[in-house]
Formats: structure tokens, C-alpha cells, sequence
């Protein structure tokens, strides 16, 4: 089964969409197996956003990302990295769908909730970013017979 990353950004924690967000993923039927409030450093932010460091808005989203601590999940799934992006919605909020967490709790390209790793090889990358090993946790989902077929997982 696969894992990814999501961050619960300063707007969703500044908002209160801590719970609704996080009870969004519990519902789909992923199952978290990591998860911690940190303040992130210049250091882990000029790594975690390196594709857009030489942009002219990278201070800006330094600036909002460190506003407030965050909250980082592990999601484990089958084929969770998709099914978490399909969950987040586009990038610009506007254009988000709803029924995604962005079109449905935002308006904007930057205050956006959520931040969700975009391939496989990506989520290992960020999930040992944000992780120790033992802050990743190995238990049973009991529900899983009802989550999907046997032959799925
Ligand atoms: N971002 C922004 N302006 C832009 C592009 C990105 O403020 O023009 C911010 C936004 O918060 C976004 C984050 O930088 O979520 C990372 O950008 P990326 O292109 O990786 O989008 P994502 O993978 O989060 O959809
Ligand atoms: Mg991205």
C-alpha cells in the first residue's frame, strides 16, 4: 500500500479546518499513520518548495506557510498518493472543484489548506522530510475488509 504527505497549512489551521479536513481522509477510508504539529524552517521550506524558489512570490509563501505551526499527516492507501490529490484539487483554489477540499474551504492560489505529494516517488521523499522512522506507525486497519475487496490491497 502506498503513503503520502499532507500538510495542514497555516490557512487551515488559522481557520479551524483542522478536524473537518483531517475527518475528510478518516471518511475516504485512508488511514493515518503519522501525524504531528511543527514549525517549519527556512531550511525545510526552501527544500520542500525548491521548484519554486526562484520565483518572485517564494518569500510570501515562506512567510504564510511559517505564520503558524502546521499540521503533517501520513495517509496510508491503495494508490493513496492519487486519491489524496484528487482529494486536494487544483492548486488555484478558484478553480478547484468542489467536493475537493480546496473548492470547497478556499478562494485562493496560495492560502489553499493543504499542501498533498504529487507522485509516489515524491511522497517518499516528503514523508522522510517531515518523518522519523518511528513517527510512521505500522497497525492494523480493522476496518479494511469493508474498505475494499481482498483483492484490491
Ligand atoms: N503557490 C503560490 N502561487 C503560485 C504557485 C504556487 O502561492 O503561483 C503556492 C501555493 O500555496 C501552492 C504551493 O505554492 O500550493 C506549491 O505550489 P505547487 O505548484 O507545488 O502546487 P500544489 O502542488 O500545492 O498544488
Ligand atoms: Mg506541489
Amino acid at each position: 500500500m502506498q503513503k503520502t504527505l499532507v500538510i495542514l497549512k497555516p490557512s487551515a489551521v488559522q481557520r479551524g479546518l483542522i478536524g473537518e479536513v483531517i475527518t475528510r481522509f478518516e471518511k475516504k477510508g485512508l488511514q493515518l499513520v503519522g501525524m504531528k504539529m511543527v514549525s517549519l524552517t527556512d531550511e525545510i521550506l526552501e527544500e520542500h518548495y525548491s521548484h519554486l524558489k526562484e520565483k518572485p512570490f517564494f518569500k510570501r509563501i515562506k512567510d504564510t506557510m511559517q505564520a503558524s505551526p502546521v499540521v503533517v499527516l501520513a495517509l496510508k492507501g491503495v494508490d493513496a498518493v492519487e486519491v489524496v490529490r484528487k482529494m486536494t484539487g487544483v492548486t488555484n483554489s478558484r478553480d478547484a472543484l468542489a467536493g475537493t477540499i480546496r473548492g470547497d474551504y478556499s478562494m485562493s492560489v496560495q492560502e489553499n489548506i493543504v499542501h498533498a505529494s504529487d507522485s509516489p516517488e515524491t511522497a517518499q521523499i516528503e514523508l522522510n522530510r517531515f518523518f522519523s522512522e518511528i513517527e510512521i506507525f505500522n497497525y492494523p486497519q480493522l476496518m479494511l475488509p469493508n474498505v475494499y475487496a481482498n483483492d484490491e490491497y
